[in-house]
């Protein structure tokens, strides 16, 4: 096979559907170069070679052959050669993954000067500084990321350099600085290599590519991947491009821009640029860039040209790009296109905007935003009523509000996560080693750094409130604080972040959850038109239920009305009720929480207006509504202190008895769901009287109700029998008391692996299924549903779980149980309805699931009903 593609000089081979060969960067120089867009010839070795190379550790036998020929082809299409005395080839060395990925050795620039190509360099470009400005840095940057040589030792020498000198800048170094400097930096790779800077171009280049070949498995690229999802086999592609000189003079310059605003989505040409620099200047944050659009005044040929670039390539592209661009001499080359990071907000914006402009439709659209960017929509904000003592300001790299302890480094920052704590990392700029503190902090803060340095631009990736280029910090790593002005912050104090403004913040502010955007809507709303998946949420309380139904929801299907019992002035009237030893005695506490019940319903019912409200029977493991027995004995050594009369504390030994009595071993395999509803049938009896009474209250008063009921923890169809007729009996006799008829539903949860294995009978008896997969997963399992933060962590890190099987659906097992009731229970009961309301609900991948399995809904918490709409979408894209 092929394992070189030249680009540029009208000798493309590659273009930008060979991205997993070429990786994004290689992929889309070429398909640039396609375009007729000026990019400097180059070669891309391919993805396939790092993967042979890393497997076997050597490379394939022709390799060698095919970079000759190619580096041949570059010679003849620019004119130069490599290591020539006259006019020196000069290349960058650069790794392109299929998705780009800090982490891995980024760029070598300048490779092929030497002793001799210097001074060719030299003559050539008439300018000697320049020459040895290349090469010192071509030393320090091979010396750093091919030799891996700490990059500090070799700006010790820069710094020494001006300091014997007397200068304070490095564009007053001499040429005679700037040899000297060279001199030393040899020296250092010598000492602490051992061997001599190589000289011969081609072994710097073959060296240049091992590198990048090997960095594609140091310790923060394996981070990067485990983090991101991303395959160990995927390899990365090598990139050896023509230099172009951004550092040439006055009509030189170098940048980096996205066609639209990344953090806003506005459709405006977004950027930042440094006259004579080279292109590292600007993503190190070194100097201070401008902003793109003032390049108009300074370069205006070039800027036009680029304008232009960028509309062709959002045209050719269809989606907003982030660009590297180099001027030499008045002269534009691009170096980099591909589709550019951006905010959540920015991403709905700008996939609205692109169907407005008919560049894209609306099923592409909805692809455009993830599921963790809804996430983001949905992220608290700071409370502007709330009192703030904004101490400094830096750029709003990362939208979003974030709150915790200040800690310095991104071990600091795992260390205290895991200890419990939220943290916001402090730091003056950010790298790739930084991934796995920023990854668990609430958000991250920078000293230095652009809208386009790494701290922004991850940040930005990962979602977090991140605020960079805050210049009035000074921080102090030894003693663990920062100040600003007077005001001195230590390590763990709090503060809050903006990364929506970029205020830096004293203290804990308090956050409010933000309102949905109008793109946002819009973008669900063409989400709703492509999925056929129906979203439910899972609310007990009206104002979940409104919150769910301004988010989008269809109807509620799951209400747990053992959640409405937990409220303080409710908790007494059930606990008696449970305690009651008699059928007359719970009666009688019965009748004290139907009012309660009742009065719920009728608000639930009335905010949902006629939507479906799926109602569950009371289903609470029973103990978490006993009083704690030890809590009852210090109250009788109390009372025995006081010299209470024995009558008063025979009543509370007689409690505690009563406690003993209903302990139970396994309560989550215990004395719930219908079981309760089968031993005492008078708890159903109440609930349906107070939905039916509800309803007919207020059907009376002209609103439409929809209930649902439905009976949980079912594993055998008789169970379903006796309570359905029960329900039945009930409802008619308040339907009869009121005079009105309820169009109501009877179904069931498919929430135990019997119930699935005969869903066929069950569904004979049920008018609807929603599966309840936090059960169906405790007993597919066997795994408490109590217990397993024990052993899930563990089983996760092992490797024997992929994800919590109660966050993410377990296909194979629990998926295919519910695959067999799904069968079982349409084969005796065409079309009936079915759903699921476990957790699983909101989970993107499980979604996804369950329309593959032609569920009719999901029904999930209320800030993920966004979620599920796009994900619903999406999933029949
Ligand atoms: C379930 O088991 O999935 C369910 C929704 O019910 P609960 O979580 O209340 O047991
Ligand atoms: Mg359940």
């Amino acid at each position: 096979s092929k394992y070189v593609y030249s680009f540029g000089a009208g000798q493309t081979e590659g273009k930008s559907s060979m991205r997993d060969l070429l990786g994004g960067k290689g992929a889309n120089l070429a398909e640039m170069a396609n375009l007729g867009i000026p990019v400097p010839p180059g070669f891309t070795i391919t993805t396939e070679v790092c993967t042979i190379y890393l497997e076997k550790n050597e490379y394939p036998d022709s390799i060698l052959k095919e970079i000759k020929d190619a580096v041949l082809k570059l010679e003849k299409a620019t004119g130069k050669k490599l290591g020539d005395k006259k006019d020196p080839l000069l290349v960058s060395v650069r790794s392109g993954a299929r998705i780009s990925m800090p982490g891995m050795m980024d760029t070598v620039l300048n490779l092929g000067l030497n002793d001799e190509s210097v001074i060719g360099l030299s003559e050539k470009t008439g300018n000697s500084r320049f020459a040895y400005d290349c090469y010192r840095r071509f030393i320090s940057m091979f010396g750093d990321v091919v030799l891996g040589i700490e990059f500090n030792k070799f700006e010790h020498i820069l710094d020494a350099q001006k300091t014997k000198s007397k200068i304070s800048s490095d564009t007053e170094l001499s040429v005679d600085d700037l040899k000297a400097i060279v001199e030393e930096s040899k020296k250092i790779v010598l000492k602490e290599k051992g061997f001599a800077f190589p000289q011969e171009p081609e072994k710097q280049l073959f060296m240049a590519i091992d590198a990048v070949f090997d960095s594609w498995n140091t310790e923060r690229a394996v981070i990067y991947r485990r983090i991101n999802n991303i395959p160990n086999n995927w390899g990365t592609a090598v990139n050896v491009q023509s230099m172009v000189y951004g550092n040439m003079g006055e009509t030189s310059g170098t940048g980096v821009a996205f066609t639209r605003n990344p953090s806003t989505g506005e459709n405006r040409f977004f950027g930042e640029y440094l006259i004579n620099a080279q292109g590292e200047d600007v993503v190190a944050g070194i100097r201070t860039p401008s902003e793109i659009s003032t390049l108009e005044k300074c370069i205006p040929v070039a800027y036009k040209q680029l304008v232009d670039i960028c509309k062709k390539l959002e045209k050719h592209f269809k989606d907003m790009q982030d660009i590297e661009f180099t001027i030499q001499e008045g002269q534009l080359f691009m170096l980099q296109t591909r589709n550019g990071k951006r905010t959540a907000p920015a991403a709905t914006k700008i996939a609205v905007d692109m169907v407005n402009e008919g560049l894209i439709d609306k099923r592409t659209a909805v692809t455009r935003i993830t599921p963790s960017q809804i996430d983001q929509l949905l992220h608290p904000m700071i409370d502007p009523k709330a009192p703030q003592k904004v101490v400094a300001k830096g750029l709003p790299a990362s939208p979003g509000a974030a709150v915790g302890k200040v800690v310095f480094t991104s071990e600091d920052a795992e260390h205290w996560v895991e200890k419990g704590e939220r943290v916001i990392l402090v730091r003056t700029e950010t790298s790739p080693e930084d991934i796995g503190g920023m990854h668990v902090s609430e958000g991250v803060l920078t000293v230095r750094g652009g809208m386009t340095s790494h701290a922004a631009v991850v940040g930005r990736g990962m979602g977090k409130p991140c605020v960079v280029g805050c210049g009035d910090l000074l921080i102090s790593a030894e003693a663990k604080n920062f100040k600003i002005g007077d005001i001195e912050i230590k390590e763990l104090d709090f503060i809050t972040i903006d990364g929506s403004t970029g205020c830096v913040i004293l203290g804990q502010v308090p956050l409010i959850e933000p309102e949905i955007s109008p793109e946002i809507e819009v973008l669900l709303k063409w989400a709703d038109g492509i999925r056929t998946l129906g979203v439910r949420t899972n609310a007990d309380n009206p104002a979940d239920a409104q919150k769910a139904l301004e988010l989008g929801a269809e109807g509620i299907g799951l209400c747990r009305t053992e959640h409405m019992f937990f409220e303080e002035d409710r908790i007494a009237a059930v606990r008696a009720m449970i305690m009651s030893e008699t059928k007359e005695e719970r009666e009688i506490h019965l009748k004290k929480i139907l009012p309660m019940q009742k009065e719920d319903f009728k608000q639930i019912f009335k905010v949902m207006r006629g939507k479906p409200v799926t109602i569950r029977y009371l289903d609470p493991p029973l103990h978490e509504f006993l009083p704690k027995v030890h809590e009852i004995q210090d109250k009788i050594r109390e009372l025995q202190a006081e010299g209470a009369p024995q009558k008063e504390i025979d009543k509370l030994m007689s409690v505690i008895n009563r406690v003993i009595n209903l302990h139970e071993l396994n309560p989550m395999l215990g004395h719930r769901g219908c079981r309760l509803g089968i031993t005492y049938p008078e708890i159903y009896n109440m609930q349906t009287r107070a939905i039916i009474e509800a309803a007919c209250e207020l059907s009376k008063e002209g609103i439409i109700v929809k209930p649902e009921l439905m009976i949980p923890l079912v594993g055998h169809v008789r169970e379903l029998e006796i309570t359905k007729k029960d329900v039945q009996e009930t409802a008619a006799e308040v339907m009869k008391e009121y005079n009105v008829q309820i169009d109501y539903t009877v179904g069931t949860m498919i929430e135990l692996p019997r119930a699935v294995m005969t869903a066929d009978q069950i569904a004979k008896e049920a008018e609807f299924f929603s599966f309840g997969t936090n059960d169906l997963t405790q007993t597919t399992f066997g795994f408490s549903r109590d217990d397993v933060a024990k052993f899930i962590p563990l089983y996760i890190e092992d490797g024997i779980l992929a994800d919590d099987p109660f966050a993410v659906l377990d296909r194979e097992g629990v998926g295919e149980l519910m695959k067999i009731g799904i069968e079982k229970g349409r084969k005796t009961h065409p079309g009936l309805k079915m759903g699921i309301c476990g957790e699983h609900g909101g989970e993107p991948n499980s979604i996804i699931f369950a329309n593959e399995l032609g569920l009719n809904y999901v029904s999930c918490s209320p800030y993920r009903v966004p979620i599920a709409r796009l994900v619903a979408a999406q999933a029949t894209i």
